[in-house]
């Protein structure tokens, strides 16, 4: 597992959005462990309302097929709004076809991963977007 090395005095905080909740474990403690604060959030509806709210959050993670509003349709919503428009966006989805794919980079996702997942890459590509500024 990785070390979590802290660049600044606070940790930087990931939204997870996934309506399965294994995976949302999943994602929490391996990002905990790297040192990432976590919000879950557990459909479309709810990650909207993340999205809207003013919590900062450092990168998005958003599984596609979820009731409510899909992560294509959040996506969306995320870089329609001035506040969150440059935040990174990884897509992490069961749907790995290329369509989807497509979709995702043509509506600004900084990364699109396929479930399953190696814990060990999906933190290899975080770390590669948050620290490349
Ligand atoms: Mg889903």
């Amino acid at each position: 597992m990785h070390t979590a090395v802290h660049r600044s005095t606070s940790p930087k905080r990931i939204l997870i959005a996934d309506d399965e909740p294994h995976i949302r474990r999943i994602l929490q403690t391996v990002l905990e462990m790297a040192g990432f604060e976590v919000d879950l959030r557990r459909d479309g509806t709810d990650a909207l309302e993340a999205v809207r709210s003013s919590e900062h959050y450092d990168l998005i993670l958003l599984d596609i097929m979820m009731p409510g509003a899909t992560g294509l349709e959040v996506l969306g919503k995320i870089r329609s709004m001035d506040e969150r428009k440059s935040t990174p966006v990884v897509i992490l989805t069961a749907k790995g076809q290329d369509a989807d794919r497509q979709a995702a980079f043509s509506l600004g996702a900084d990364d699109f991963l396929t479930k399953p997942f190696s814990p060990k890459k999906l933190l290899a590509r975080i770390h590669e977007i948050i620290d490349r500024d």
